[in-house]
């Protein structure tokens, strides 16, 4: 198969992580025969410095004409107090835009090798295995009108919440799909006892449901779901929700997972001709400044989302499952970098990405 991946290294520690999850990329690759071209494009606080805006129109180009994307993660402290269309994180809204990718997926499982890594007790963590669904390009991070108005007393911040049926629809649609091939039961995550939106996402839920019978479904209030994330996490398969309840419920997964290094997501728009998703990928964490440069980053993240690209932008589910075989072998041995606390000298990010590609 052709693999035509542009990877965005990005700003901090995305540049590290890449470095690795491309490496992987390259002996699955070599491995099951399959040709691998790798362009690389600028994005987020690199890209102002060179160009002088976070996602330049070349950038665009080379995002558009590949089958999928890996990304590092953006953002410099240099940028923190400039106005947020002037920021590198503003690159991130274009390109999800860019590629039309509606769909956060979120995968949270835990390996029993990291399970004292998590502050939660073993038996709640031991098995965790569901992926979140986050609506990705509509919401309250979308809606007009918004800004800050007026002055004194009365100066006022609005920000508006807003889904159509069609923005609902998709992305819940992609949620069943998902249970469709794992453990057939749905969570849709709702505030319908006190928002509109919510009624109507609950609504066209109900109305697509009848399509996957063989699906399961429950619908569950956002702070209710918070809680049972901590409590009992284990009953979770599919969870899908809008932009801001995703946003904040996802970090949860950080605690179950032991670090935010370990998250992997896979942003998917439209199912291409052949069936597969075109997608971004990128770890959940940021750029992380406080330890870039040290060797200190967790690639897990990024070698994660290279296995979610396998399966979900190209259909290779055997390889997909090999890359996460050899994480959780590596892992097995003993081997983790210092976000996970290891009692003996933790790895660093190169190691971890060459010893994944030794068990590959
Ligand atoms: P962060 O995720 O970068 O870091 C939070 C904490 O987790 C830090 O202590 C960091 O050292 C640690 N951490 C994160 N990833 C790690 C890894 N792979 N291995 C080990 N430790 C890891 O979040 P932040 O500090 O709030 O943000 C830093 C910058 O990143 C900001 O500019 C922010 O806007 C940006 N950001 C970008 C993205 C993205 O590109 N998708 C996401 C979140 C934050």
């Amino acid at each position: 198969m052709n693999l035509n991946v542009l990877v965005l290294p990005g700003d901090g520690i995305g540049t590290e992580v890449t470095r690795e999850a491309v490496k992987v990329l390259r002996v699955v690759a070599e491995k099951w025969g399959h040709q691998l071209t790798i362009r690389e494009g600028l994005l987020g606080g690199i890209a102002i410095h060179k160009t002088g805006t976070p996602f330049p129109a070349e950038t665009e180009k080379l995002v558009m004409d590949a089958d999928a994307v890996l990304m590092g993660a953006v953002g410099l402290p240099e940028f923190d107090n400039v106005a947020p269309e002037k920021r590198p994180e503003r690159g991130l809204l274009g390109i999800r835009r860019a590629m039309g990718v509606f769909a956060n997926l979120r995968p949270v499982r835990s390996y029993k090798a990291l399970l004292d890594a998590s502050p939660l007790k073993n038996e709640l963590v031991d098995g965790v295995d569901f992926i979140i669904v986050r609506e990705l390009l509509g919401g309250l991070y979308y809606g007009t009108p918004r800004g800050i108005t007026g002055s004194g007393p009365e100066e006022r911040g609005t920000n508006t919440m807003t889904y159509t049926r069609a923005e609902i629809d998709r992305v819940v649609r992609m949620g069943f799909e998902l249970a469709r091939k794992r453990r057939k039961k749905l969570t849709s995550v709702d505030k319908s006892n006190v928002l509109e939106t919510s009624q109507l996402w609950r609504k066209v839920v109900l109305e697509i449901a009848p399509d996957y019978s063989d699906v399961t479904l429950e619908h569950l209030i956002v702070d209710t779901t918070a809680m049972q994330l901590v409590l009992n996490p284990k009953r979770f398969d599919v969870l899908v929700m809008d932009n801001m309840f995703g946003d904040i419920l996802s970090d949860e997964g950080a605690v179950l997972a032991g670090s935010i290094g370990m998250l992997p997501s896979a942003s998917l728009g439209a199912k291409k001709a052949s069936g597969v998703w075109t997608g971004l990928y990128e770890p959940v964490h940021g750029s992380a400044p406080d330890i870039a440069g040290q060797g200190k980053a967790n690639p897990f993240g990024a070698i994660g989302s290279v296995a979610a690209m396998l399966e979900y932008s190209f259909g290779l589910g055997e390889e997909a499952a090999a890359v996460t075989r050899a994480m959780e072998q590596v892992l097995n041995s003993g081997k983790v970098t210092a976000d996970l606390r290891p009692s003996g000298t933790p790895a660093t990010t190169e190691q971890m990405g060459e010893s994944v590609c030794q068990a590959l």
